[in-house]
């Protein structure tokens, strides 16, 4: 069997992916791994499960919880680079390559 390309475009950043297989393969795009305004690698967030780290200080109600703050449960790269810093929920993207 001989080695061919094989390639995809991800959905999400649009990069063509591609890859040498003789057979069609899914293959997973890193655009989840950078920051999708500055290019810089993320961080993985870990969400603090306290609720008061996702108090909104102009919020009084102290159990504000997620929904009223930018990071949520949803949220999980984190880029440093920006003020308030920029959350992200991107999951990794599987492309078929054929
Ligand atoms: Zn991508
Ligand atoms: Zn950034």
């Amino acid at each position: 069997m001989s080695l061919r390309e094989v390639k995809g475009t991800c959905p999400e950043c649009k990069r063509t992916l591609i890859r040498r297989s003789p057979v069609p393969l899914i293959a997973v795009c890193d655009c989840y791994l950078y920051c999708d305004i500055c290019g810089a690698e993320l961080t993985p967030y870990t969400p603090d499960l306290n609720p008061r780290a996702y108090r909104d200080e102009k919020n009084i109600d102290p159990l504000g919880l997620a929904d009223r703050n930018e990071a949520s449960v949803a949220t999980l790269y984190v880029c440093y680079n920006h003020v308030p810093p920029h959350y992200s929920g991107q999951e990794p993207v599987e492309v078929l390559l054929e």
